[in-house]
């Protein structure tokens, strides 16, 4: 079993959640297992490690479970890239469409200095309304998006596709078809 495989077998899918027909793949198992939690966070570290990478945006609120310690293990700075109204100092904040109605997320405006190198981490791309609008957000603040990174890609939903069409790197551990 490779990497990818191995990871792709522990994630757990949760039918009719959080509405009928909606299958969730839920990541938690893979934190809960310790062998299979530093598996993980392996495969990103070395990823990223000979990139010269400067900072992890975390997307709220599971892109922040693996980006903390990726960053911790690059020994970088995280900066959380959060859901609208939690963070305290100034902002800037991109609103995107979900499947019914908008959602917003902000950083705060000192979260990225000009010219750093960012890779944006979050646990799942399905619309891909969600990394975008991290993206996004580090690209305003002047930031290098070096890749997008999330461990399952949902292809049929299209994000991916959209994202790498975007001219944003992105790389995905495995994908649910
Ligand atoms: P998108 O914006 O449509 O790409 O949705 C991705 C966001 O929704 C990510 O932040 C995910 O955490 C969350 N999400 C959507 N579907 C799933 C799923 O099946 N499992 C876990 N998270 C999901």
């Amino acid at each position: 079993l490779n990497h990818a495989d191995y990871i792709r077998s522990r994630i757990r899918t949760v039918p009719d959640w959080p509405q009928a027909g909606v299958q969730f793949r839920d990541i938690t198992p893979l934190l809960q297992d310790p062998k299979t939690f530093r598996v993980l966070v392996d495969v990103f570290v070395h990823r990223y490690m000979d990139q010269r990478i400067d900072l992890i945006a975390g997307l709220d609120a599971r892109g922040f479970i693996l980006g903390s310690v990726v960053a911790y293990e690059l020994n970088i700075g995280f900066v959380p890239v959060r859901k609208k109204g939690k963070l305290p100092y100034t902002t800037v904040a991109e609103e995107y469409e979900l499947e019914y109605g908008n959602a917003t997320v902000e950083v705060h405006t000192d979260a990225c200095q000009p010219g750093q190198r960012v890779v944006v981490l979050d646990d799942l791309v399905a619309t891909g309304g969600t990394m975008m609008a991290g993206v996004k957000l580090l690209s305003r603040l002047g930031g290098e998006i070096v890749e997008a990174g999330a461990i399952v890609d949902l292809p049929e939903l299209g994000g991916s596709q959209l994202i790498r069409q975007a001219g944003i790197p992105l790389f995905t551990l495995c994908d649910f078809a």
